[in-house]
């Protein structure tokens, strides 16, 4: 949709340029981090601020550039920075890369961003940069369903940047203006290209005092704005919390402690086993598996989020070795009548490519190394982790204590914020996290949660010649992983309200068979051989199979009920929990955590 014009990227749709080039990187810096007087702001900012700036179109990302680069020339260690934008129309990677190849002087930051970019899913998108310090939020959909998700009082400055309103009068509206007034508070800025009239006064009856200041080169006039003193709303500004405590060590537990600690806040992790992601986590591999309907409800717009999350927070932990994580891709097979029917409707929506595919039967028998007899959807960032391995990179942080073998059986409220003790043990810190899986029903504070517990086994294969050929993770109603040192895993069956972690054979006999019926092929090359090992684990799971995150009471809070999808969920999970903590700019949208919430869904269900 962009084409180049007089040495300017243009984009067709909107018959307007996409970004100035030549001098374009300054007229920017003048227009928006000038016009919202940035520099001076960030570096006012103290250890623990946070500073959000929204966007109405995200383009090339160029904006979001110079504004981190501005943010670590200026702001203070410990400040970190909220950016937030919606793009209805994301530019493919390369047109990404030959757009951003044009500023050297932010190449490092160009560089960050374009690996992220090849995770970008449809919907919200949150992603880390500089260690943390800066976290982009991306909506991609149009502004005005995004605007409205946004809570209100979050935002500390706008760049108006939606095309010309001329052009593109959608990014201009009333509706779009009154989510931006709503989102704003008493000290909020914005600036815009546009000088337009009534754009002009739009922003004045929503709320902001609106002047025309000069333009940069051959514009004559910009706009920046303020809210206006009888529309000021005082921005609630909370602190970080000086310490929390985290309640489990799977992989809910290690990336609330790590999203916490990248922000500054001194964590404590207990755990009752000896070690780390002895639970359900405690897999010898874990396949990046995200399934959706067609409808896409409230729980697969949450798994899409939380996969395209997954692999850019694995990026930034565990980046593809061979031996920790693979990204050979996943086949989900038509292997069923209803799968195929699932498959055929998502096949008939438009998805990026880096996403997911519809194949034949052909090319799935390619991608898969092995025969197929169905074809499928293939996800070509799709593939397996060691999630204990995950969890040990993710507490890895000077701000995290791990403390094991500590089984909390009391959480009570203290002048402090949160006691939690057992055996032997007391700590306390400011706010808490629970992170136990069904565990947590033993805690006063979680017994009426309608947690169950859901056993799961995996079953681990000698790999043959003919097995080797796999390539793939290949999913129907069971999945197996290809073979890492002569070894496939394959699983897992599920048995709800179970909690024995003891390995059954009928459990292995359930895990082939799937097996035998969808991937007729793999079985053969596999040949008759018992499985040399099996690990059941325990998850926990809730009624509606949506997880419960967020806030339960003041200062106390959930990560809970992933069931089998806790390799994409938990790391998406954490930031909502760590965004509520600290008042800042939330992953996903508000009708996303409102569908997630406990204190939402128990007050709604009266349970
Ligand atoms: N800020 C960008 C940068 O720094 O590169 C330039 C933004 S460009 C002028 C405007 C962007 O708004 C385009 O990428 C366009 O696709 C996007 N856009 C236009 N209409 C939209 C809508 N209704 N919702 C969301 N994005 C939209």
């Amino acid at each position: 949709m962009h084409d180049w014009k007089d040495g300017q990227p243009f984009s067709i749709r909107f018959d307007d340029v996409s970004f100035p080039t030549d001098s374009g990187l300054e007229e920017k810096r003048h227009v928006f981090l000038q016009g919202n007087e940035l520099a001076r702001r960030f570096a006012a900012l103290r250890p623990g601020e946070t500073f959000c700036i929204a966007e109405t179109g995200f383009g090339t990302g160029l904006n979001l550039l110079c504004t981190w680069q501005l943010f670590e020339q200026t702001a203070p260690l410990g400040a970190s920075l909220d950016f937030f934008s919606t793009e209805r129309f994301p530019i493919d990677d390369d047109e990404l890369c030959s757009a951003l190849a044009l500023w050297p002087e932010l190449s490092t930051q160009a560089a960050a961003l374009r690996a992220r970019w090849q995770r970008r899913v449809p919907g919200w998108n949150r992603w880390h940069f500089a260690d943390g310090r800066i976290r982009l939020t991306l909506a991609m959909e149009d502004v005005m369903d995004a605007l409205p998700q946004l809570p209100s009082k979050v935002v500390d400055a706008w760049f108006l940047d939606g095309f010309s309103p001329a052009k593109n009068p959608e990014m201009w509206s009333d509706g779009v203006l009154t989510a931006i007034a709503r989102a704003s508070h008493e000290c909020t800025t914005l600036a815009a290209y546009a000088s337009t009239g009534w754009v002009r006064r739009g922003l004045q009856q929503v709320g902001f005092e609106i002047k025309r200041v000069p333009g940069y080169g051959h514009k004559w006039e910009m706009l920046v704005g303020q809210v206006a003193a009888r529309h000021a709303e005082l921005k609630f500004s909370p602190q970080l919390p000086g310490g929390v405590l985290v309640i489990g060590g799977g992989l809910a537990g290690c990336a609330a402690a790590h999203t916490l600690a990248q922000r500054g806040i001194k964590v404590t992790l207990i755990e009752s086993a000896s070690q780390l992601a002895s639970a359900a986590s405690g897999n010898p591999r874990g396949i990046l598996h995200a399934r959706f309907a067609a409808g896409m409800n409230t729980l697969h717009r949450f798994v899409l989020a939380s996969y395209g999350h997954a692999l850019a927070l694995l990026d930034e932990v565990m980046p593809v070795d061979g031996v920790h994580r693979a990204e050979c891709g996943l086949l989900q097979l038509a292997a069923t009548e209803s799968e195929a029917k699932r498959i055929g409707k998502l096949a008939a929506q438009e998805w990026p490519p880096h996403l997911l595919q519809a194949v034949d039967a052909e090319q799935a028998s390619q991608l898969a190394g092995l025969p197929m007899t169905h074809g499928g959807l293939w996800f070509p960032a799709g593939g397996w982790v060691v999630p204990p391995a995950v969890c040990a990179r993710l507490v890895q942080h000077p701000n995290i204590t791990v403390r094991l073998d500590s089984e909390v059986t009391s959480l009570e409220r203290v002048d402090s914020g949160w006691r939690a003790s057992g055996e032997g043990f007391s700590v306390e810190a400011e706010q808490a996290v629970v992170c136990s899986a069904h565990h947590a029903k033993k805690l006063a504070q979680f017994a009426a949660f309608p947690l169950l517990a859901v056993r799961g086994q995996i079953s681990v294969l000698a790999a043959t010649e003919a097995s080797n050929k796999m390539q793939a993770v290949l999913c129907a109603e069971g999945y197996c992983a290809p073979a890492v040192e002569g070894q496939h895993v394959m699983g897992a069956t599920s048995s709800f309200g179970d909690d024995g972690a003891d390995i059954r054979e009928t459990d292995h006999a359930e895990n082939i068979a799937k097996l035998a019926v969808h991937m007729p092929a793999l079985q053969q090359a596999l040949g008759d051989a018992p499985p040399l090992k099996g690990r059941a684990g325990v998850r926990c799971s809730i009624p509606g199979a949506t997880p419960l995150v967020g806030e339960v009471e003041q200062g106390l809070y959930c990560s809970l009920a992933h069931g089998t999808r806790g390799l994409l969920t938990a790391g998406i999970s954490a930031e909502i929990i760590a965004s509520q903590m600290c008042g800042q700019l939330p992953p996903l949208p508000q009708e996303l955590l409102e569908a997630l919430s406990p204190l939402h869904r128990i007050k709604n269900t009266g349970k």
